[in-house]
């Protein structure tokens, strides 16, 4: 369905549900609803996964540091959903990453507890791998390893994934039932009967029995649309990421621990290294974070304590966590998911982790009395026939690789216009493996409207570190910077 369509159709329907805000959280319950019979619209101010959900560490893991923390259960559940997730929901776009945990002299954990508390993370995630490795064994695993003064080492299992296609996935499942999916539309009022969306400089109404706020940082200003006086409930905490050179012949990614419950990651992703993420409480608007030099400088250090000879930086981006708002450091917050009805009845969602988002769509839908839930999992758009998928044309390995990770089996779609122009199958930007065929896909069928839609969101080309109106220097969670 074309724009004009769409908007056509966002004004003249009657929708069960609405759903305010593109990220995993709204885009999964989107979704879920949709699987579940609803009429849904999901409506998103900036580009779908515009903000945290593509600024995420990538990670589908049940979080070691959690455990540390005490959260058992959310570990268990998280190891569950990245079972699903793995399995049956999206297994092209999230792979196994066996995790190397270097223990240093004089590092903040005693090695016994290190491997007694990887133990029990295996024991939960029902993982073989677990346990001590060698430091030989470690250097194989990754090759960049800093082994001066490393005691041993301890292997435990998570998963990565490419957050915003996982996120375009859920979209592209919720739009295939026909829900109405609409990216660059802000909800601008929220009513008792649906909300007002400013879209292409008018505003619609759009008519809906139940609304859902699902918009993360801006879950506060959401709900003041629906009561000026509700109080804040949330916090948010910046974490920044650099992309650097690197990850060559990586088999592990490094968990790199900075004190009792902090640590950093350098993770082999989509042929580079991915370093981060900081922990600092933001205060201001949403839209007001941006990556300062001490960021960078802390990355470097943080990183540079376990791996050596890190590549120069070639992008960095942040995002916002939405904490439970209360005291205390923001490192040591809980990452629960927060359900709050409005006077009108407007459900917010807040907080959770991309690893959970099924089960929080889930449960959102349990809040607004959706009967005869069906938790199972169920694949997403692509993640069926992934062993026999009809290439409609030879690929280098690479190519096809890349292309099965980002559309599973939608891949022949993305390139059967290629048959017709032969030009669609040249890079997309040179360095990277991506094809102008998905540009024109991600322009066609995953409502790509910018440049920094495709090359950012869609596809993995902003990766080469542009020059030209660099994407690497546009930070993912600004909507600002997309208009
Ligand atoms: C630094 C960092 C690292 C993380 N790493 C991991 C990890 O490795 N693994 C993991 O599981 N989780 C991780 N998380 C958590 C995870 O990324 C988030 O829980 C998840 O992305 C939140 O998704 P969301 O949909 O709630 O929010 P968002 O992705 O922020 O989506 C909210 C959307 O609402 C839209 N919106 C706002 N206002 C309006 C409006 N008026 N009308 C319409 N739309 C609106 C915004 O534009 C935005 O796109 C990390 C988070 C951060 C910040």
């Amino acid at each position: 369905m074309d724009r004009v369509a769409t908007i056509e159709q966002l004004a003249a329907r009657r929708f069960d549900l609405l759903v305010i805000g593109g990220g995993i959280i709204g885009a999964g319950i989107a979704e879920a609803a949709t699987a579940h019979g609803l009429n849904v619209a999901l409506v998103e101010r900036g580009d779908f996964a515009g903000a945290t959900s593509s600024a995420s560490s990538k990670l589908v893991h049940g979080g070691l540091r959690y455990l540390q923390m005490g959260d058992v259960r959310l570990v268990r559940e998280a190891h569950q959903e990245r079972r699903y997730l793995m399995s049956v929901v999206a297994p092209h776009l999230v792979e196994r990453l066996p995790f190397l945990f270097p223990l240093y002299r004089g590092g903040p954990h005693r090695p016994w507890v290190v491997r007694t508390g990887v133990l029990l993370y295996s024991a939960l995630a029902r993982a073989k791998l677990n346990g001590r490795v060698s430091t030989k064994r470690a250097l194989r695993l990754v090759p960049q390893l800093r082994t001066e003064g490393l005691h041993s080492s301890a292997l435990y299992a998570d998963a990565r994934t490419n957050d915003g296609r996982l996120t375009i996935a859920n979209v592209r499942g919720a739009a295939d039932r026909n829900a109405v999916v609409l990216n660059y539309a802000e909800v601008t009022a929220v009513r008792d009967d649906g909300a007002d969306v400013l879209v292409d400089g008018q505003t619609v109404r759009v008519a809906a029995r139940l609304v859902v706020n699902a918009t993360g940082p801006w879950l506060d200003k959401i709900r003041r649309l629906e009561d000026e006086s509700a109080a804040p409930s949330v916090r948010l905490s910046k974490g920044v990421h650099l992309i650097v050179d690197g990850g060559e012949g990586w088999s592990a990614a490094v968990t790199i621990p900075h004190d009792k419950v902090r640590v950093s990651f350098a993770i082999p992703w989509e042929g580079k290294l991915l370093l981060g993420t900081t922990d600092t409480l933001h205060e201001g608007e949403p839209e007001d974070g941006r990556v300062t030099d001490e960021d960078v400088r802390t990355i470097l250090e943080e990183a540079g304590e376990a791996v050596r000879d890190l590549g120069p930086v070639r992008a960095s981006f942040w995002g916002l966590r939405v904490l439970p708002g209360g005291p205390g450091a923001t490192a040591n917050a809980r990452r629960e998911t927060v359900y709050t009805r409005g006077p009108s009845g407007m459900l917010s969602v807040a907080g959770g982790k991309l690893t959970t988002y099924r089960r929080i769509a889930l449960d959102a839908l349990e809040q607004l009395g959706v009967r005869d839930l069906n938790r199972r999992p169920r694949p997403l758009p692509g993640a069926t026939g992934l062993a026999q998928i009809p290439w409609p044309m030879e690929l280098d390995p690479t190519t096809r690789g890349h292309l099965l990770h980002l559309y599973g089996s939608l891949a022949p779609e993305v390139l059967t216009p290629a048959l017709e122009d032969p030009s669609l199958l040249e890079p997309l930007v040179p360095g990277r493996p991506d094809l102008r065929a998905q540009e024109l896909y991600a322009r066609e069928r995953e409502w790509a409207r910018t440049d920094e839609d495709v090359l950012r969101r869609r596809t993995t080309a902003w990766l080469a570190g542009l020059d030209s109106g660099d994407v690497s220097e546009v930070p993912a969670a600004d909507p600002a910077a997309r208009s």
